[in-house]
């Protein structure tokens, strides 16, 4: 990777080098060539303008006496070489017999077989000065008709553009100069980029190598605020969310792995009782006492009735689970459903000779929600009380509202869950005392169905922290129902 950008990086910069230099040669030496022009036109113009009014004069009129008027005109074109910037050398001048563009002296000897007749001296040949040059040309010229003694000449100034040609090729050998040291700095600079670019590029991509290779414990540097940077910070996000997500996955697979082996346990138990004391009914049929027989038998059902309400407990978790179980919504008085639970479970806590006190405010509201789940949440937690508290034991149900919500609290004096414990009392299948608990006839799935019940309500179920002995935990439900927005009224 780290060759593939920098090649690309160099390529970038030299083309750029390049195309620039292209562009701003290419240019400069057009406008010197378009210059000099300028300047050869506007100097001719000016020699034959106002400012030099002798000069004209002097090529237009003759001398007393005068016999060869090419000869003189020549004389006066030699005088004013100056004004007409003819050096003898790039810039000449030529006298032209006006009719037939015949060369009739000059500055210089001129070519063999006459001048070339351009299209300048065809101008002037038909009586109009010739003042035009193409850029591309590789000369310029300049053909002034005159009229001297009744004789028509032409004045030819023709310049090798050779100091415009001289100029551009020394600013083209600069130029690919510049162009040489443009590429060696580009190269050298690219290198600093590609350092600068490529380094932490690597560093990811070593980071996400050693992510992909399942090590999330480095975080990278973000040494930038750049792109990079950004991307390193996002990368590092991500990184951090797959950690957390493959945790999840993990601790997901082993409650999955302890639910099976805990399934397998429970039933397994009543299934063994089941089984033993079939069997020694059926060794001994007829030879038993009846009382016996009948005692036996009824263990058997006793196991059989635990394994059906393990099993209905799991199909409800089930349910909730894959999301196929439907609340069945209605509006009920909240005091009411806490009452019924009161009323329901009096006879069991009297018969462990416990007090069980009822504080419920005067009004409370109707709340939307599925009685019968409601009902068997505070069932659930009511027994609870009951079952791990010692005979004789005190406890309270309280109810109330909280803005949009209700509420009920539980509170015991019994023993209570070790502080380890506390956090996993809602999971499946967990009980701090196995034995009593399944001595009272509970799975461990009471409160995990609880708490999935009232989280489909959209509410909550959780230990409340106390100083005191024994177990306080509460309820919260909204007032709507799930589902509907809060802060309808009502
Ligand atoms: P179980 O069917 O065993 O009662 P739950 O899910 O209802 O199952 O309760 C899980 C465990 O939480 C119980 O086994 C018990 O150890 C503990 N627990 C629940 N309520 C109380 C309470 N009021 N006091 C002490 N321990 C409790």
């Amino acid at each position: 990777m780290r060759r593939n950008l920098h090649i690309k990086l160099v390529l970038i910069m030299v083309l750029l080098i390049v195309s620039l230099m292209v562009v701003v040669g290419a240019f400069l030496m057009n406008s010197v060539t378009g210059y000099y022009i300028n300047d050869f036109y506007q100097q001719i113009a000016d020699a034959f303008g106002p400012d030099n009014a002798d000069f004209v004069r002097n090529l237009q009129t003759a001398t007393p006496g005068e016999e060869d008027g090419a000869a003189m005109v020549q004389e006066v074109l030699s005088a004013y070489a100056g004004i007409l910037g003819v050096d003898r050398r790039n810039r000449n001048f030529f006298v032209l017999d006006g009719a037939t563009g015949r060369c009739l002296g000059g500055s210089a000897v001129p070519p063999e077989g006459g001048v070339t007749v351009t299209p300048n001296i065809s101008a002037a040949l038909l009586g109009t000065p010739g003042f035009d040059s193409s850029v591309t040309a590789d000369y310029m010229d300049a053909a002034i008709p005159i009229t001297r003694d009744g004789h028509s000449y032409i004045v030819y100034i023709l310049d090798s553009r050779e100091t415009a040609r001289s100029l551009n090729a020394e600013m083209f050998s600069l130029i690919m100069e510049a162009l040489a040291l443009g590429l060696i700095i580009s190269v050298l600079l690219s290198f600093l980029l590609s350092k600068t670019m490529v380094d932490p590029l690597q560093r990811l991509t070593d980071g996400i190598e050693q992510v992909a290779q399942g090590d999330f414990s480095r975080k990278l540097e973000i040494t930038s605020s750049d792109e990079i940077g950004q991307l390193t910070e996002s990368f590092n996000a991500m990184a951090q969310q797959l950690e957390t997500n493959i945790a999840e996955l993990e601790k997901a697979e082993q409650q999955r792995k302890d639910f099976v082996a805990n399934v397998s346990h429970e039933l397994r138990t009543p299934l063994t009782n089941i089984k033993s004391y079939a069997e020694t009914l059926a060794d001994g049929v007829g030879e038993l006492p009846a009382e016996m027989e009948q005692r036996f038998l009824g263990v058997i059902l006793n196991e059989s009735d635990r394994m059906t309400h393990i099993l209905q407990d799991l199909l409800t978790l089930s349910r909730f689970d894959s999301g196929r179980s439907e609340l069945r919504l209605t509006a009920f008085p909240f005091a009411k459903a806490v009452d019924d639970t009161y009323q329901a479970v009096l006879m069991d806590a009297q018969n462990h000779a416990h007090t069980v006190e009822l504080r419920l405010p005067e009004h409370l509201p109707q709340v939307r929600a599925d009685r019968e789940r409601i009902m068997q949440v505070m069932m659930n937690i009511v027994s609870n009380a009951i079952k791990y508290t010692p005979d004789g034991g005190r406890i309270v149900l309280s109810a109330g509202q909280t803005g949009n919500q209700v509420w009920m609290e539980v509170d015991d004096n019994g023993i209570g869950i070790p502080k380890g414990d506390r956090g996993r009392i809602f999971e499946r299948f967990y009980r701090v005392d196995k034995a009593r608990s399944r001595q009272s006839g509970g799975t461990g799935l009471g409160l995990s169905i609880a708490q999935e019940i009232m989280k489909q309500h959209e509410g909550r179920l959780y230990l409340v922290d106390k100083s005191e002995p024994g177990l306080t935990i509460r309820m919260e439900l909204p007032i709507r129902g799930p589902g509907e927005e809060a802060g309808h009224g009502g």
